[in-house]
């Protein structure tokens, strides 16, 4: 790790603005996450969540604003309303920061376990097969899917995919990991194991940001709670805090509704 970054918040967003044509979704988000947090973003449908996430993680490119991962610049303000990203390469040397696990998994249909997670490590970083297939029997292992690894993802319970996903996630060696709504798509008595394997993360100080409608999984696990509304955070608070007393009006009607 570079030196220059370990004092670096993981994750510091500034001004981020985007738009869909005429849809402004997100108007000004300012957001840091410091290492080892784990940060929970809740807010209603169409609020802004994933395309926040999918700003940080380069899958959408911002219209305004400064987007910083681990102390690399993903994308600079140039001042004059628009942004300078870096060249191709550098982005990508700067994503690698950053894991993503999605709500449908996205695993790869036609690739057994093993060889979802040794993929990108082996074409992406050029990590030796060798390397690459011991640290992927690790990671099946931590998330209790070692006897998984021959299965094809069609074989598994959708629990099961998730785990795989994180797993895939974690085989690239990212510093953060951006959940979106991890457990949306699992049926409710599947929520519990991929729950219990990010807990497990969190344990181990890894820095995480979770788009979660797991309330109770924001309020045990997660250090601070950022609550967004219509494309900007409107509240930005420790958890306990946030959860004793929402203060933002749409905060409250939200976790009364949720809970
Ligand atoms: P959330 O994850 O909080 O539900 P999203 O970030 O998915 O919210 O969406 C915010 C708004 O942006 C919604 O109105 C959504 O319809 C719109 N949106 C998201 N992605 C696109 C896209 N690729 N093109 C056009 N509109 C989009
Ligand atoms: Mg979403």
């Amino acid at each position: 790790m570079p030196e220059t970054s370990v004092d670096s918040p993981m994750i510091n967003a500034i001004g981020v603005h985007k738009r869909f044509g005429a849809l402004e979704v997100l108007r000004g988000v300012d957001l840091t996450v410091q290492r080892g947090e784990v940060v929970a973003v809740l807010g209603a449908s169409g609020s802004g969540k994933s395309t926040l996430l999918r700003c940080l993680n380069h899958l959408e490119t911002v219209d305004r604003g400064t987007i910083q991962i681990a102390g690399d610049t993903l994308v600079a303000d140039d001042g004059q309303g628009g942004v300078r990203y870096p060249a191709d390469a550098e982005v990508r040397r700067v994503c690698r920061h950053t894991g993503m696990v999605f709500q449908h998994f996205n695993l790869f249909p036609h690739l057994t376990v093993l060889q979802n997670l040794i993929e990108a490590p082996i074409t992406v970083k050029k990590m030796p097969r060798g390397e690459a297939t011991a640290l992927a029997e690790r990671l099946l292992a931590k998330v209790g899917l070692a006897d998984k690894r021959d299965a094809y993802p069609n074989r598994l319970s959708g629990g099961q995919k998730q785990r795989v996903a994180i797993a895939r996630a974690l085989a690239m060696q990212p510093e953060v990991l951006l959940f979106d709504e991890p457990t949306s798509a699992l049926d409710p008595e599947l929520t519990g194991e991929v729950l219990r394997t990010m807990r497990e993360l969190a344990q181990e100080r890894m820095t995480m940001l979770v788009v979660t409608h797991e309330m109770a999984f924001a309020r045990e696990v997660a250090h601070r709670v950022v609550f967004m509304d219509g494309g900007q955070i409107v509240e930005d608070r420790p958890a306990k805090d946030f959860f004793a007393d929402p203060r933002h009006e749409r905060a409250r009607a939200f976790l009364e509704h949720m809970l």
